[in-house]
């Protein structure tokens, strides 16, 4: 038995008994009735569809949504165009629900050699549509009423609503800044987790944490200690672990990535949860995986079945070839996944140099294609609605778009309701974007930098 499927039938069920005949009054309360969704209560505001359409209307420069604006690797796109006009014609058709078989190989065998143990394709694998489908998958799989899931703040997004939309209660925990060296940039590594405030957030109604390295929106790259710390509570609670790597191949200044799963007593309770867009420049192509261990991914299984069934096989099948190229290449300098992170520190390091011309300060991000901007020097400049109950970064952002043509997204909208204003003068920029792009970000930057000085 997955899970009861009772509290949100009942919610549908008309309270009056209509039996009597149709009358205009029953069928009002029960139509009054269908249009609720208590599950979605509070979950149904999202600041992206007010900042997507106010970037489409208002923006010059997008450095808002994250997806890049550079083409993905000749290798990818060729494989994909052999995919869907060669003569493999099946590959129109349904695929294995799970994964492509050959997907879910290759991914099998890559994964492997990382994580250091072997991986059953069939059973220690599955792909779904994109990372999102994969996290969906998670929370509808095991979170249940009563349930609590620890989320670190700032977080993507969509963990809050799912864990909502599943039954089950987010307990938040705020990475919290330190302050930087004397004359030197912060650092995304300069936003920690407080030990003990971490330790007291664990409880028995705890069911998983969300860890999300590197982390949309911050750049963060968890640090060994830090995962052991995480994974020492995750044992020490009997707690899952939904690790979100979507950004694994994004780590700048030689960082290194570490999987939780591969830290002692994790591999049995952790979902590893990955996104070809992300690894591989096409975010609309909504290729995603999940990786770990069979007793999780059964009801991983049961709820991709049950719900979307299946991912398109020709993405899959161009994806597959995608990590085929990349493990015969794996750690040479032609490597997509070496080539990639270069190309972007590049980007990443303009874009700080053109946000620092204009006052702003960034945080310099460890990885990710995101990079967090304090703008609280703004404060006095741009105005300001006393009073206002929507966070300052947020008016803020609104203002730039409308005023310079710069889009960009408020900090405030990767933490919950209660926390919206406890970090509201940080706003985000994607840095994955043609160096035309920057270059176009950087003139509106430099142009109201002179602004600001002209007397
Ligand atoms: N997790 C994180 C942290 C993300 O930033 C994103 C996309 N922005 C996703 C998951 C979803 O990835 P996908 O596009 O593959 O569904």
């Amino acid at each position: 038995m997955l899970r009861r499927a009772g509290p949100f039938l009942r919610h549908f069920l008309p309270e009056r008994n209509c039996s009597a005949g149709y009358s205009s009054y029953c069928s009002e309360t029960k139509m009054s009735k269908l249009v609720q969704a208590r599950r979605l209560e509070g979950v149904d505001k999202n600041i992206w569809v007010d900042f997507v359409k106010l970037a489409a209307t208002y923006s010059k420069v997008n450095l808002g949504q994250g997806f890049p604006d550079f083409p993905p690797p000749d290798f990818l796109m060729e494989a994909f165009g052999r995919a869907v006009s060669g003569e493999m014609h099946m590959l129109h058709q349904y695929t294995r629900a799970f994964g492509h078989p050959p997907l879910v190989k290759i991914l099998a065998q890559l994964f492997g050699k990382l994580l250091g143990r072997d991986l059953d394709p069939m059973t220690n694998v599955m792909v779904t549509v994109g990372a999102y489908q994969a996290l969906f998958c998670c929370f509808q799989a095991f979170i249940d009423e009563g349930d609590e899931v620890i989320i670190i703040e700032p977080f993507f997004d969509c963990y809050e609503p799912m864990v909502k939309m599943a039954g089950g209660t987010p307990v938040y925990v705020p990475l919290r800044p330190k302050a930087p060296k004397e004359g030197k940039l912060m650092s995304s590594a300069d936003w920690q987790l407080d030990p003990a405030e971490l330790a007291s957030k664990f409880s028995e109604r705890t069911k998983a944490i969300v860890l999300n390295s590197p982390n949309n929106p911050l750049g963060k790259v968890f640090s060994r200690e830090e995962l052991e710390l995480i994974a020492d509570l995750c044992v020490k609670h009997d707690t899952l672990c939904f690790s979100d790597e979507v950004y694994e191949w994004l780590v700048y200044d030689g960082k290194e990535h570490i999987r939780i799963a591969s830290l002692p007593g994790m591999w049995d309770r952790t979902v590893i949860i990955g996104s070809a867009g992300k690894t591989f420049s096409v975010t609309g192509w909504k290729v995603g995986w999940t990786v770990g261990p069979n007793q999780l991914l059964q009801h991983l299984r049961t709820v991709h079945q049950n719900s979307v069934y299946h991912c398109a096989t020709a993405a899959q099948e161009a994806v597959a070839q995608g990590f085929q190229r990349e493990l015969e290449h794996y750690g040479k300098p032609e490597s997509y996944f070496v080539r990639l992170p270069r190309e972007l520190q590049q980007k990443r390091d303009q874009l700080i140099q053109s946000l620092v011309a204009v006052g702003m300060k960034p945080i310099v991000p460890e990885g990710t294609y995101f990079l967090v901007a304090d703008i609280s020097k703004f404060k006095s400049e741009v105005p300001d609605v006393p009073n206002s109950d929507e966070p300052y970064d947020s008016r803020f952002a609104k203002w730039m778009v409308k005023n310079k043509g710069l889009a960009a997204i408020p900090l405030s909208a990767f933490y919950c309701g209660a926390h919206k204003d406890n970090y509201n003068s940080f706003i985000r920029f994607c840095f994955a974007k043609e160096d035309a792009t920057l270059k176009a970000a950087d003139n509106i930057l430099q142009k109201w930098k002179l602004e600001k000085t002209a007397p």
